[in-house]
């Protein structure tokens, strides 16, 4: 899920990233390596730890997974793209209340979330499994079965009661993103550009210690690099980003730089590698500025705003309490606006032409991870349905073109199940391990 500072940024790239979906599709890969892809596809345990769930109409009749529906992760597009499991994420927005008024909200909200997740499972039984433990995991994937696992993306919900955390694991959590796009009770982001604590807080280095007691894993995606370094230092058991990319790549706030990859190969973890574009690939300042300085003038509001109309996709995938419906005229004004920006749009691109991330950004950033962190520490998490998605792999039923393009670089299969689900694997054990200490 982006936070309020990307939503802007995801509501350019995403109409962009379409309408070059076509031109970037690759010729269809040579038959040999394809089958070589699609066999070390297969045999490996495939596990995205990033996927929003929206709000709480998930898992009913109203938005049922079970089916083909139009998001980016299904049960459907899961089983045709390979994908063994998945990490639903009970999103909650940060909001400023750090009091038990704002908490208890939060709170509901992230278990309407967690029940949501566990009514799929419960739903469609004879497709999909909870799974609790890795061992979980590898059974389910024997079964044909997909293995939906879960977290929690922002400790803003459990509030300042460390026997929540206990509520949340018994609910199936096995992660737990300390923060989100704004600083919370736990720790700073890496939105803001002034600290709050100056890294973890008090109560967040608490949180860390009962997360390690519970053996649920600790996510640091969307922290500070200093709230990273503290938990890191406070952590006894490794920690994870679910959702995350190299800052050399791309120099957005949330992305880790070298020493941070290399802190993390050293504390066992791993950086799962988000398939976000405007994570992935930055484009240049002054295309940014001239846009900024088009939504000014058309009244669409700042980076934060979202602006109603200005494409709306990662607005509709944060879930919560949807927009009030606009009269015929606001409707037919919002039109007007949005085709007057698509227009003017077209002039920014010629001037500052800007090709979005692919496949190939996404794979860029996993060699240089790999390369950094080496082959032991990196994974995958798309952050698909909350922004997440690019050409070439748009959604789970796509999942093989990872694997081809892996084999294209040279990875071994070894390479593959590790950087598929292997990595993940190992960290989730080591986290149970240290739980039983
Ligand atoms: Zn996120």
């Amino acid at each position: 899920m982006p936070n309020k500072y990307e939503v802007f940024a995801i509501a350019l790239v995403v109409p962009l990233a379409l309408g070059v979906a076509l031109s970037a599709r690759q010729a269809p890969a040579d038959a040999a390596l394809l089958a070589k892809a699609k066999a070390i596809h297969e045999k490996a345990i495939t596990i995205d730890t990033h996927v929003d769930i929206g709000g709480a109409d998930y898992a009913t009749a109203k938005l049922d997974p079970g089916g083909p529906t139009s998001r980016k992760c299904d049960l459907p597009k899961m089983k045709a793209g390979g994908l063994d499991g998945v990490f639903l994420a009970a999103y909650v927005g940060q909001r400023p209340d750090l009091t038990a008024t704002g908490f208890k909200p939060a709170y509901n909200q992230a278990i309407a979330g967690l029940e949501a997740i566990n009514r799929l499972t419960k739903m469609h039984p004879e497709l999909c499994e909870l799974g609790r433990t890795p061992a979980d995991v590898e059974r389910i994937a024997k079964t044909g079965k997909r293995a939906i696992l879960v977290g929690v993306e922002n400790g803003y919900p459990m509030g300042d009661d460390l026997a929540n955390l206990k509520t949340f694991y018994d609910l199936g959590t096995r992660y737990m993103t300390l923060v989100h796009g704004s600083h919370n009770q736990l720790a700073d982001s890496s939105g803001p550009a002034e600290p709050m604590h100056n890294g973890l807080s008090e109560l967040g280095k608490r949180v860390v210690v009962e997360m390690n007691r519970l053996g649920m894993m600790v996510d640091l995606s969307h922290a500070s690099a200093k709230s990273f370094w503290d938990a890191i230092a406070t952590s006894k058991a490794p920690i994870i980003e679910s959702h995350s990319g190299c800052k050399a790549l791309s120099p957005n706030g949330r992305n880790l730089d070298d020493d941070q990859l290399k802190a993390l190969a050293k504390n066992g973890g791993v950086i799962q590698i988000v398939a976000l574009a405007a994570y992935l690939k930055a484009e240049p300042p002054e295309r940014t500025a001239a846009i900024q300085a088009l939504r000014t003038e058309l009244g669409m509001g700042g980076r934060g705003g979202g602006g109603r109309g200005a494409g709306g996709q990662a607005g509709q995938a944060r879930g919560g309490t949807p927009p009030t419906p606009l009269t015929p005229e606001q409707q037919a004004e919002a039109d007007k606006r949005r085709a007057t920006y698509q227009e003017r749009l077209k002039e920014i691109d010629a001037k500052y032409p800007f090709q979005p991330a692919t496949l190939k950004d996404f794979v860029d950033h996993i060699d240089y991870a790999v390369k950094v962190a080496g082959i032991d520490h990196v994974g995958i998490g798309t952050d698909f349905d909350g922004g997440g998605g690019i050409p070439g792999f748009n959604d789970h039923s796509e999942a093989l073109n990872v694997t081809v393009e892996l084999v294209k670089r040279g990875y071994t299969e070894q390479q593959i199940d590790k950087i598929w689900g292997g990595n993940l694997l190992r960290v989730w054990r080591d986290v149970e391990k240290a739980a039983k200490k």
